[in-house]
C-alpha cells in the first residue's frame, strides 16, 4: 500500500495572517509531499507489511525492520507529524473543552502556564524539531517538550493533542529567524476542538 498526502482542511489562505499562503503552499505540497514520497520509496519493493495508519506505523517503530527503521522514523515520522499539524489549526481556533481546560489548569496551572512551558520547551529545540502537547493514557497527565527532527511522541507511547513545526521551512518565509514570534502566534490557530477529539481517541 502506498500512504497519501492529505488534502487541506482549509484553504491556503485561510490561516493568514498567521500563515500565509505562499508559506502554507509551500509547506504541505512541497515539504509534506516530500516526506509521505520518500516514505513510500523507502518501504516500495520490500516484502515487510506496513500497517495503514502512519500513526500506527511509527507508534511501533520497534516492530519495523532494522533496515527500514531509519526511514520510517525520519518519513513516516514527518507524514505524521505534518498529518497532525494540519488537523490541529484552524482559522475559527475556538477554546480549551471543559475537560482539557481542567487537564491544563492542573498541570501548567492555566493556558497561560501552557503556553510559556511550551514556548520554553520550543525555544531549547537546538536545530529542526517540533514542541507538543501530549497525553499520557496511563498517568491521565498531559507532558509539554520537544524532539528533534521528525521524532514523534506516538513513537514514546504518548498520543499528542497539540504540535508546533519548528523547521525553518515553518516559519522562515513569514517569520525570519524569529522562532519566538512564530511560536507565539501559533497558537492564534491551535484548533482546540481537535485536541479534544484526539485526547478522547
Ligand atoms: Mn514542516
Amino acid at each position: 500500500m502506498e500512504y497519501t498526502l492529505p488534502d487541506l482542511p482549509y484553504a491556503l489562505d485561510a490561516l493568514e495572517p498567521v500563515i500565509s499562503r505562499e508559506a502554507l503552499k509551500l509547506h504541505h505540497g512541497a515539504h509534506h509531499r516530500a516526506y509521505v514520497d520518500k516514505l513510500n520509496a523507502a518501504l516500495a519493493g520490500q516484502q515487510w507489511q506496513a500497517p495503514d495508519s502512519v500513526e500506527a506505523l511509527v507508534a511501533k517503530l520497534k516492530d519495523v525492520p532494522d533496515a527500514l527503521r531509519e526511514p520510517v522514523r525520519r518519513f513516516g515520522g514527518g507524514h505524521a507529524n505534518h498529518c497532525l499539524l494540519w488537523q490541529t489549526l484552524s482559522p475559527e481556533p475556538g477554546e480549551p473543552s471543559r475537560r482539557l481546560a481542567a487537564l491544563i489548569d492542573r498541570q501548567f496551572g492555566g493556558l497561560d502556564g501552557l503556553r510559556t512551558a511550551f514556548s520554553e520547551a520550543g525555544g531549547t529545540v537546538f536545530g529542526s524539531g517540533w514542541v507538543f502537547l501530549s497525553h499520557n493514557a496511563v498517568s491521565g497527565e498531559l507532558v509539554v517538550f520537544g524532539l528533534p527532527n521528525q521524532d514523534t511522541p506516538l513513537s514514546h507511547g504518548l498520543q499528542p493533542l497539540l504540535a508546533c513545526d519548528l523547521w525553518e521551512h515553518a516559519y522562515y518565509l513569514d517569520y525570519r529567524n524569529r522562532r519566538d514570534h512564530w511560536l507565539r502566534d501559533w497558537w492564534r490557530l491551535v484548533d482546540w476542538e481537535q485536541a479534544e477529539k484526539r485526547l478522547g481517541a
